[in-house]
Order: C-alpha cells, then sequence, then structure tokens
C-alpha cells in the first residue's frame, strides 16, 4: 500500500474515535476480542520514531494518552541545550517545540538568561514511559533543568553525565541561597507568562521562594504549583493545542489565587510529617497496558509498528 495512503488511513482512524480513556479502570464489560494486553510503557517506549507525516494531535489525558505527529527537538538551538538524548525522550507536539524556542529566545533576549537546559519531553508517538515519569504521554510536557545552560556546546558524555542539581535544602526546606538565584525567578516567571501553559510543576520550597520573590503582580504565580520531587527540575505542561479533539485538559488553577496561601502550607506539613510506617505490603500496582489507553492510541502505536517492521525490512533488501 502506498505510504500517502496508510497514513491517511490512519488519520482518518484517528479522527474518528472518540476518546473515552479507561486509564487505570477496567474496560467496558466486552472487552475487544482483539485487544492488545501487552505493558503499555514496553511497548510505547520501544517505538524508535514516529509513523511518517502525520497531522499532530495530542490524544487523551497528561497520564493516559499519546501524540500522533510528533516533532523531535534538536539537540541545539539558539539559548537551548538538550540533556540526555540517549533516551529518545525528545519528542513532543510541534507547539510545545514552539513554546520552547520562544521561552529560550525570550530568555536570552528579555531577561538575560544564559539559556536553557531541556530535559525529558515524550517518546516518538508518546504514551507510558519505561521509567520516570506518570505523565509527559500526550506530547504537551516538558522538564526543565533549574541550572543555567553553560556556554559550551555540550558533549554526549556530558549530557549523558551531568546530574541536574538540586536547588532545594532538604534539611530546613528553603531554596538553597548557593544555587538559587533572581535568574530562576524570572526564568519561571517567562515560562508561566505564555496562554499555552497550563500549569508548571516545582517543589514547595521553589514555590515558596517564588511567593517570596514576586512582587505586586502575582498572577504569573497561579500556574506554578507545588508537586513532590522536582527539587531539580521543573515541569511544564501545556494546554490541549487547537486540532486536537480528543486531548483532555485538566481543569484550570483557580483564577485569583498565588497558591502561597493554606494549599503551600499544607505542603510543607505534609513534608514535615513523619512517615507512618506501612501497615502491610501493598501488592504492585496493576501494570496499564495498551488496551487501557484511548482507542486512537492503540490505533497509532499498531500503525507505527507496522511502519517500522516494513521500514526494517526494506533495509534488509
Ligand atoms: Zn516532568
Amino acid at each position: 500500500m502506498a505510504a500517502n495512503l496508510k497514513y491517511w488511513l490512519l488519520a482518518i482512524a484517528l479522527a474518528g474515535i472518540c476518546a473515552d480513556a479507561p486509564c487505570g479502570q477496567s474496560r467496558a464489560a466486552e472487552p475487544a476480542p482483539a485487544a492488545d494486553t501487552r505493558e503499555a510503557k514496553k511497548a510505547f517506549g520501544a517505538v524508535k520514531s514516529p509513523a511518517g507525516q502525520m497531522a499532530p494531535q495530542a490524544i487523551g489525558q497528561y497520564d493516559c494518552g499519546c501524540v500522533a505527529g510528533a516533532a523531535k527537538m534538536q539537540a541545539n538551538g539558539a539559548g537551548w541545550q538538550v540533556m540526555r538524548l540517549s533516551r529518545n525522550r525528545v519528542w513532543g507536539h510541534p507547539v510545545l517545540l514552539g513554546y520552547l524556542g520562544k521561552l529560550a529566545t525570550d530568555s536570552q533576549q528579555l531577561d538575560g538568561s544564559p539559556g536553557i537546559l531541556v530535559g525529558d519531553m515524550g517518546q516518538p508517538i508518546g504514551g507510558p514511559l519505561l521509567g520516570g515519569h506518570a505523565s509527559h504521554e500526550n506530547g504537551l510536557d516538558v522538564d526543565l533543568w533549574y541550572a543555567p545552560m553553560p556556554g559550551h556546546t555540550l558533549s554526549t558524555e556530558e549530557r549523558e553525565q551531568t546530574s541536574a542539581a538540586s536547588v532545594v535544602n532538604h534539611e530546613t526546606l528553603i531554596a538553597d541561597k548557593a544555587v538559587w538565584t533572581g535568574a530562576q525567578v524570572k526564568l519561571l516567571r517567562r515560562a508561566a507568562s505564555y496562554p499555552e501553559v497550563a500549569r508548571i510543576f516545582v517543589h514547595p520550597a521553589v514555590k515558596k521562594a517564588l511567593c517570596d520573590a514576586a512582587d505586586a503582580d502575582r498572577t504569573w504565580l497561579q500556574k506554578i504549583r507545588p508537586w513532590y520531587r522536582h527539587d531539580d527540575h521543573f515541569h511544564i505542561r501545556l494546554n490541549c493545542p487547537p486540532g486536537s479533539p480528543s486531548c483532555q485538559a485538566q481543569a484550570p488553577v483557580a483564577a485569583g489565587d498565588d497558591g502561597c496561601g493554606k494549599e503551600l502550607d499544607d505542603w510543607f506539613k505534609k513534608l514535615r510529617a513523619k512517615p507512618k510506617p506501612p501497615i502491610k505490603p501493598q501488592p504492585p500496582a496493576k501494570p496499564m497496558l495498551v488496551s487501557d489507553l484511548p482507542p486512537e492510541c492503540q490505533t497509532l502505536l499498531a500503525a507505527t509498528e507496522r511502519a517500522e517492521k516494513i521500514k526494517a525490512a526494506d533495509s534488509d533488501r
């Protein structure tokens, strides 16, 4: 079949199915006879590249979805460098790449930043990742390091071996003055300023430092929310872009709430609480299966795997 026709058929299939993601729940009473019961993170994690040209679509949820027509972030650009290239988590919806390019340029030109270090984005067609994240699945999430970009082009080894430095003193739960500077405040403020951003996740101590640093204009703080970890990187999440009818947005943050009050106090209480001893060993969580993902993602995976097989057979000839 001509490659173009194949992708048209896939595009039609992706456009016509409504995503009602059943992640973490049992599916409808009658499972499809050909349900793909492979572990989702292994199947999606094995995909090396997207299946050809396709209209970009973020599909499903941030933690239960995939992305069609993802674009690859180049390792180096105007004001950015990408870390950990070996993971192949450099893919995202084109709006994510556009956002990162804009943030990198604006940070340099308007805020005097040396540039940004980009961590994990998503896999070639998104989906669950083999390790490290519960989201980053539908092409709209990216991790950035708090550390500024060095003045030289990093070698492959440096990108693999340099560790992201924590900006939090875990004894005091205060941003560490040795590494936390006004530069990070400017970067986070700039990152939150674009309308395509839904949320930015940071460590509670980082949120506190931002609350303390903000002046009378506190609207930019609304999208920046505390979350577990995130002491050595922050996580930017974009809104569902136009042309992605089955993308499921998270509820927007409450307007007018800068998040510096009770919510933040509660986080510190949680962090300072003594860990409770486990009552009994918990059974391992049930792994997400390919069949738990939205139908469009199952179609996309199957088509991508077919395309990869054809490509491999062609290259063997
Ligand atoms: Zn993340």
